[in-house]
This record gives structure tokens, C-alpha cells and sequence, in this order.
């Protein structure tokens, strides 16, 4: 059977920044027949993410990570429909999900890695199974959750970098539902903050390209942060820390400002705000929703209900068609997305 694949093309660098042509579109063949265990599957939704970045490079820079190989078709998590099943608890018709879904427009897989879906969950929106009721969900819950000491009645201020991305803008939403009772963000444009406040109830919300962000903090959270959901890193993470209040929290979820750069991880803070940090003793633990396998099935449930019950906004910025997946990946990470970046492929 002919089918259409992506591919990585050539390596950013790196110290490179990404562009679309960097993958490949092309096409190939899947098997006609399907052996016992497996399944046909035809795709229908991508995801694309920022940790994909350090896939591209030869060395990952993490145990949990492989790199994509050259000339090889790329990865990640998708939503898709099964075709043809030769495995017991799949069935022709069941949507399925994977971490590790093939960027192709169809293929054979090993039931195994499948999840089955129950579309009602997401009032039928399939995709949201990649963004707010998937990884990018459980990322902002589980994030506050486990390293956020949000509590209901403890009058806390947060405040969210790449708040108008995928995890960003729910977790403002969910640290609100958690608690917090000033939720402030921060954004790449004037329409990203509109959409924070008018649409997903954030009080108010930073353009970091206008302006100076240190005195805008000043001004929209007048009693210092409490807890601050970290996407971003650098210049800007430096300039929230220095107004963190005493014992507050820093959830380190992501540091996308440095992943074109050759840095560990997560990257040292400047000794200015390091001393900071210390002397008022906000925690900066490593955060990776990977490690919380036991409680993802509890919170997708959650996740669920929120959006059943219209508590959690969802934005997504679909695109159409496969063949623009890597100008999909090259646009989120340089800001052209507004909530979770999908690629849709079946039409
Ligand atoms: P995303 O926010 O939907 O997309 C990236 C956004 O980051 C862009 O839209 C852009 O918006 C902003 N950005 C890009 N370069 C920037 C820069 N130099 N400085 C400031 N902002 C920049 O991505 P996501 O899926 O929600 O992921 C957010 C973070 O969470 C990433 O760092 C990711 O690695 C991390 N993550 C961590 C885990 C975990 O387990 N810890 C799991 C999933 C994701 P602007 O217009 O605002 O610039």
C-alpha cells in the first residue's frame, strides 16, 4: 500500500534554529497485510511539541529521548483510526493514540503501543487527546500538582511564561481552578494576551516583546509571585524570579528560549538570580510528566470533565495536511501558535 511519509532531512545544528526544510516529505509503502498482533492504522492527528527540538540533534541530551536518524521517518504522539485489527482488544473503527506514532499517513502497527480513545471524553474533538486531554495537559495539572504547593484559601499570585501555548494556557486555567487567585501571563503578542484574559480568565497578561516586563510584574502582581509555571527560561524566568516572594515555587516545566542553544539541562541560573532563588528559598525542581505514569488515567479523567464542563478553555492552531508538518514545528517554535500546535492529515 503507497503512503505518503515525513522524513528528517538535515540537522538545525546545534545552535541552529529549525526550519521546515529540515524534513522531507516522501513517498513510501506499508505492508498489505497485517500479522497477528498488529494493526492498519490511517492517521489523523499529529502532534507537534518543543521537546522534538532535541531530537533532531545527533545526541539528545537525555536518557528518556532518542534522536531522529537521518533520512528516517520522524515521530511523535498521534491520534488515528484503526483500519484492519489482528489484535484481540482492537477493533476495525477504534481510535487509538501513541507516544510514538509515525509521521505517515498511514501504517502497521504493533497493537501493543496503542491506546484505545473514547471519544465522548472530548465531546468527540479527537485532537485534544494530543493537547489538553494528553501530555500537554497532564504536563500543566500534574506540574502544579507535584511541584506548585497551589492551596485553596493561600491567596497565591501566579505567573505563567509561554502562557499562549499549548501548556501554558492551561495552566493558568487549572492553577485557578487549583486555587491560586491572581493568574498573571506572559506572551509573544498583544493577541495572545487578549485571548489570555477575554478568553481563558487570566487577570491580566504581558506582551514580553513591548514594553518592560519587570515593571509591568511590579505593577499586575503587587504582592510579589507565589508560584511560577516556568515554559520559557532566560531573560524572562530571570525577571520573574527577582520578584518571587520568600518559600515560593518555580514549576520547571520547560526552558524553550534555550533550546537552540547548546546548554545542559535545565540551564544554570545567572548567579544573580541564583542567589536570589537561594536567599528566599524558591524551589526549582526538575519537573518530567513521564515520571508520573501511576497518575496519568486519574487526571486525564479530570482533565476530561473540566472540558465537558467548559472550565478549561481549549485553543488549538490547526494545520492541514502532513506535507506541512515541518512548517508547523518551525512556526510553533518561533511563536505562531496560539494553544496546542496539531497537524491534521487525513484530508
Ligand atoms: P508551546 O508553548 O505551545 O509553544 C512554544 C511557544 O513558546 C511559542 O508559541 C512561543 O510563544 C514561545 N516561545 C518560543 N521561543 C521563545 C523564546 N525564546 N522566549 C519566550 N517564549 C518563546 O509549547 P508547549 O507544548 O506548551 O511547551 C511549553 C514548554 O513545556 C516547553 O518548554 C516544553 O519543552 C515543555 N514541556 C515540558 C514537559 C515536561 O514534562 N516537563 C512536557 C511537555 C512540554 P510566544 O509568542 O509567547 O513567544
Amino acid at each position: 500500500m503507497i503512503i505518503q511519509r515525513v522524513v528528517l532531512n538535515s540537522r538545525p545544528g546545534k545552535n541552529g534554529v529549525p526550519v521546515a526544510e529540515n524534513f522531507r516529505l516522501e513517498q513510501s509503502t506499508i505492508a498489505d497485510t497485517v500479522q497477528a498482533g498488529q494493526v492498519r492504522v490511517k492517521t489523523l492527528y499529529l502532534s507537534v511539541d518543543p521537546y522534538m527540538r532535541c531530537r533532531m540533534n545527533e545526541d539528545t541530551g537525555s536518557d528518556y529521548l532518542q534522536p531522529w536518524q537521518l533520512s528516517e521517518v520522524a515521530d511523535g504522539g498521534g491520534v488515528g483510526v484503526v483500519e484492519e485489527s489482528k489484535h484481540e482488544n482492537l477493533a476495525k473503527g477504534d481510535f487509538v493514540t501513541s507516544f510514538t506514532w509515525p509521521w505517515q499517513t498511514a501504517a502497521v502497527l504493533d497493537g501493543s503501543v496503542l491506546q484505545k480513545l473514547v471519544p465522548q471524553l472530548v465531546n468527540g474533538r479527537l485532537s485534544y487527546f494530543l493537547g489538553a486531554a494528553g501530555i500537554t495537559g497532564l504536563t500543566a495539572l500534574l506540574g502544579i500538582r507535584e511541584k506548585g504547593h497551589v492551596a485553596v484559601g493561600a491567596n497565591q499570585t501566579m505567573v505563567v511564561s509561554g502562557a499562549a501555548g499549548a501548556c501554558g494556557s492551561l495552566a493558568g486555567q487549572i492553577g485557578r481552578l487549583e486555587g491560586c487567585t491572581r493568574v498573571v501571563g506572559i506572551a509573544g503578542t498583544d493577541e495572545k494576551c487578549s485571548i489570555l484574559v477575554q478568553e481563558m480568565g487570566f487577570d491580566a497578561a504581558i506582551n514580553y516583546k513591548k514594553g518592560n516586563v519587570a515593571e509591568q510584574l511590579r505593577e499586575l502582581c503587587p504582592g510579589g509571585v507565589d508560584v511560577y509555571f516556568d515554559n520559557v527560561g532566560g531573560e524572562i524566568s530571570d525577571t520573574v524570579i527577582n520578584q518571587m516572594n520568600q518559600n515560593s515555587h518555580i514549576i520547571l516545566c520547560g526552558q524553550i528560549s534555550q533550546y537552540n542553544k547548546d546548554v545542559p539541562y535545565p540551564p544554570p541560573l545567572p548567579p544573580d538570580i541564583e542567589k536570589v532563588q537561594k536567599e528566599r528559598n524558591i524551589t526549582r525542581e526538575r519537573f518530567l510528566v513521564l515520571n508520573y505514569m501511576d497518575k496519568h488515567e486519574a487526571s486525564v479523567l479530570q482533565l476530561c470533565q473540566w472540558i465537558q464542563e467548559g472550565k478549561l478553555k481549549v485553543r488549538e492552531t490547526m494545520v492541514e495536511g502532513l506535507a506541512n508538518i515541518g512548517a508547523a514545528f518551525q512556526s510553533m517554535m518561533s511563536g505562531g501558535n496560539i494553544g496546542k500546535q496539531i497537524v491534521s492529515v487525513s484530508k
